[in-house]
């Protein structure tokens, strides 16, 4: 068991690649937080790991919105007095070149995947320097190191949660806390298959460019981004801090 009685925390939880490291950390003995924005979604998240004899809780919070945080992180302190593991995970696209974007567009895409990123972390951090230990696990993409195109403001938003990372990292080293990011190529989940059908007229042609496009000739799967998580956040990574783990099939290097 990897990460026995961790208290850990993943946002977005209740879909894609969230919901499977849930599945991935409980059965490796952690107690997970399933937050999401989606009560249906989360709640089936946490019935799963019930079901295979995993502990989870659930825990509706938009990861944009202070108060939802606070309240959420509050309530997981109360019932577990700690918090091991965050992973930041929640987030959306925008598709368009940046002439293209609307400011509401930019704003919203901005909001959830830096804002989502800095608020759970600006709460439980406090929570990490008093034990003296904690992992923050922070979804970035490989767009944040490749340019790719219509993708301006997702762009943007992944090179910031990089860039936040290491400073996390040099701002939190003293207190045993290890900042680290994720930096996935393009993996199957509901969000790449609504950006497919979002940014282009034939999605299957464009989803075919993009296997190419990985060294692998694949796309990649949730769980092989989870695996990546559970090394981030278990012990055997302790030498890991402020680092970029890519799981893209080659797509940076490619
Ligand atoms: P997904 O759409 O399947 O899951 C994202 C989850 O986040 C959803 O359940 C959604 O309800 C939740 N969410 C959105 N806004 C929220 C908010 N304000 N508060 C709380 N929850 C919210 O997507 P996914 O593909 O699993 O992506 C997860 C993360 O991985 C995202 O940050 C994404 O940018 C990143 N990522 C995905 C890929 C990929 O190819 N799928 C590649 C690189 C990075």
């Amino acid at each position: 068991m990897r990460l026995k009685d961790k208290i850990t925390v993943i946002t977005g939880a209740g879909s894609g690649i969230g919901k499977t490291t849930a599945l991935l950390f409980a059965s490796e003995g952690a107690k997970v937080i399933v937050n999401d924005l989606s009560e249906p979604n989360g709640q089936a998240t946490v019935k799963e790991i019930d079901q295979s004899g995993g502990e989870a809780l659930f825990i509706q919070a938009d990861v944009t919105n202070p108060e939802s945080v606070k309240a959420m992180v509050e309530r997981i302190i109360e019932k577990y007095d700690r918090i091991d593991v965050l992973f930041n995970n929640a987030g959306i696209s925008g598709v368009g070149a940046l002439h293209e974007l609307e400011l509401d567009v930019w704003e919203r895409v901005m909001k959830v995947n830096v804002n989502g990123v800095f608020l759970p972390s600006k709460y439980i951090v406090p929570h990490m320097i008093e034990k003296k230990c904690g992992s923050i696990i922070n979804m970035s993409s490989c767009i944040a190191e490749i340019g790719l195109a219509k993708r301006a403001v997702y762009s943007a938003t992944k090179g910031a949660v990089l860039a936040l990372t290491k400073s996390m990292q040099v701002d939190y080293a003293a207190y045993g806390i290890r900042v680290n990011a994720l930096l996935p190529g393009t993996i199957l989940t509901p969000f790449v298959e609504n950006y497919l059908k979002t940014a282009y007229d034939d999605p299957e042609k464009a989803l075919e460019g993009i296997k190419k496009r990985q060294l692998s000739g694949e796309l990649g799967r949730p769980i092989d981004v989870a695996y990546a998580a559970l090394y981030l956040a278990s012990d055997e990574s302790k030498f890991m801090m402020g680092s970029p783990l890519y799981i893209d099939g080659g797509a940076t290097f490619g």
